[in-house]
């Protein structure tokens, strides 16, 4: 397999990127636009300009990749992603196609009209076709707080959570792109005194997740190791896990969340390749108990991504309510892939797996409002004078991520939703 060149710290490129950009020719992410000429086209963000890899491979730029031209057609990422080593090598190439001393396309500016595109000009769309979708919950902060709240304080932890990462199965349907409005939905409710009731989620809330997509797996009946685990991971995303609390809390038991979840899940258009996060590992939170062999992993997989939340009320500005980091999850990807296919379970081009609520140690680091308002006791103060326990009407909550190691900075944009009213 190439070296991953791309990340280079000292690389620059002859595109105009604005300072503090997200996306630096370090980072090269994937993502799915529709354009004025072409509903859906394979692309990838260099500052705000987004181009054309469909253009790109027509010429035969891609051609040493493995990735046959005709995939570069596709209306999603899923045709493209055909292993780690080919999307190391397309990364790698379009970096070399960006780089500064490079003229092959910087001085072609009948090409450069073709494959450039402003990013205004673009709707960025859901960008894979997206096949299971999992979701754990890994955040030991968050795990304990809710079962601190719904539970016994004493023994916040099930008995299971620290041995192995919990998770459900989830809906891959109702996950949407950001910009994508959601509307607040109906669900059947049990008030603390009185028979259930069916009616508007009167606790609507985020969850502050971050997801990874995974190439093929292996065939159904075999196992991915945690050594193994970072070959079938593409990339990364931001996730909000839309949660109705009041639906969730009568539904739930025995078999884990279902309406309260499954009517919207929000991510953000760029995929941010695993390769490109390299330079931001960072350990994980100790492990005790010492776990099953089978978990156990060597190096660092975690990263280390500082991750906001913002509300903004519809003639207000935004409000950061949560500042937390990727690298507190107590289970990582790797455990997490392990997990899911120690049963033989087949994991398939295309598959979201999501963390669960990330939650730090501090207040200010909650990633829901359940646990920033701490179950509706502690409400907060926006700065147009109002109070938010959970989401309202009209609110937008905007989700960013960012990594910084002192020498290479890159981001993956946001994930921004607006709850409207319901039908
Ligand atoms: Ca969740």
């Amino acid at each position: 397999m190439e070296e991953m060149r791309a990340n280079d710290p000292s690389r620059r490129t002859w595109v105009n990127v604005e300072e503090g950009s997200d996306f630096p020719i370090q980072n090269i992410p994937f993502g799915i636009a529709g354009l004025e000429t072409k509903e859906s086209v394979i692309v990838t963000r260099i500052g705000d300009w987004v181009m054309r890899l469909d253009v790109l491979a027509t010429e035969g730029f891609f051609d040493s990749t493995g990735i046959p031209r005709e995939a570069f057609e596709s209306a999603s990422l899923n045709d493209i992603m055909l292993g780690k080593a080919e999307i190391r090598a397309l990364r790698n190439r379009i970096s070399d196609l960006l780089e500064v001393n490079n003229e092959i396309l910087r001085d072609d500016h009948d090409l450069l009209d073709s494959c450039m595109v402003r990013l205004e000009k673009c709707r960025m769309q859901l960008p894979v076709s997206i096949g299971d979708y999992t979701d754990f919950y890994s955040s030991r902060e968050h795990a304990t707080n809710v079962g601190t709240m719904f539970r016994d304080p004493d023994n916040a932890l099930l008995p299971n959570w620290l041995h192995l990462p919990v998770g459900y199965h989830g809906r891959s349907s109702s996950i949407i792109v950001s910009g994508t409005d959601i509307r607040r939905p109906h669900g059947q409710q049990k008030p603390e005194d009185g028979p259930p009731v069916m009616g508007l989620s009167k606790l609507l809330d985020f969850e502050l997740e971050m997801a990874f997509i995974t190439f093929d797996g292996k065939p159904l009946g075999q196992s991915i190791s945690t050594d193994e685990a970072e070959n079938y991971i593409f990339g990364m995303c931001i996730f909000n896990d839309w949660s109705a609390r009041d639906i969730q809390k009568w539904e739930y038991v025995p078999l884990g969340p279902f309406l309260a979840k499954n009517f919207a899940s929000s991510m953000s258009p760029w995929v941010v390749t695993l390769d490109a996060l390299d330079p931001f590992r960072t350990s994980s939170p100790k492990q005790d108990p010492e776990v099953l062999d089978y978990l156990k992993y060597t190096g660092d997989k975690n990263f280390d991504i500082e991750l906001e939340v913002f509300i903004e009320p519809t003639s207000g500005t935004e409000n950061r309510v949560c500042l937390s980091n990727f690298k507190h999850l107590y289970w990582n990807m790797s455990q997490q892939l392990a997990h899911h296919t120690i049963n033989g379970c087949n994991i398939r081009r295309g598959d979201m797996l999501a963390s669960g609520t990330i939650s730090g140690p501090e207040p200010t680091s909650y990633g829901s409002m359940l646990e920033i308002s701490w179950k509706g006791t502690k409400p907060i103060k926006l700065n147009d004078g109002t109070e938010r326990k959970f989401i309202q009407d009209r609110d937008s909550v905007i989700m960013r991520a960012h990594c910084n190691n002192g020498s290479t900075k890159l981001g993956f944009g946001e994930v921004r939703t607006r709850v409207l009213e319901s039908k």
